[in-house]
Order: C-alpha cells, then structure tokens, then sequence
C-alpha cells in the first residue's frame, strides 16, 4: 500500500509510515473502533435499562418492569458481544 501522506510505498502492516511518521487509519480499523464505542455504548444503555426496569419491578409495574430488564440486558449481552 502507498502511503496516504507521502505516497512512498509502506508495508500493508505498517500503523506508522516509516517515512513521514504519518498515521496509517485504516477502514476496517476505524470499524472496529466504531464497533468498541457502540459496545460499550449498548452496554450503558443496557444496564440503565436494567435498572429502571428493576425499579419498576420494585414499584409494583412488573409487566413494564420486566420487560424493561429483559431488553436491558439483552443489549448488555449484545453490547458486550461487540465491544
Ligand atoms: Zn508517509
């Protein structure tokens, strides 16, 4: 691969331009970043879910409550499973 600041031909590995000391961002790396945010993101998401969910429960709304916790921590699974 080229290097996207020099031009200059860098090894397809490389994180670093070993020429010009550019940062080498690639598509799939920025996926996995985006990926890990969005994990940890459902994982918070999830665990207030969870949370309200079990005050609901613990206020008496067991229907609403449940299902609240129930989605809750499926995104937590789901959140943890990306990131
Ligand atoms: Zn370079």
């Amino acid at each position: 691969m080229k290097c996207p600041n020099c031009g200059k031909t860098i090894s397809n590995q490389a994180h670093v331009c070993r020429y010009c000391k550019t940062k080498i961002v690639r598509e799939s790396d920025k996926m996995a970043d985006k990926l890990i945010v969005s994990g940890k993101a459902a994982i918070i998401c999830g665990a207030l879910l969870a949370l309200i969910g079990l005050a609901l429960v613990l206020t008496g709304a067991y229907r609403m409550g449940g299902i609240a916790l129930v989605i809750g921590l499926a995104t937590i699974y789901l959140g943890k499973r990306l990131g």
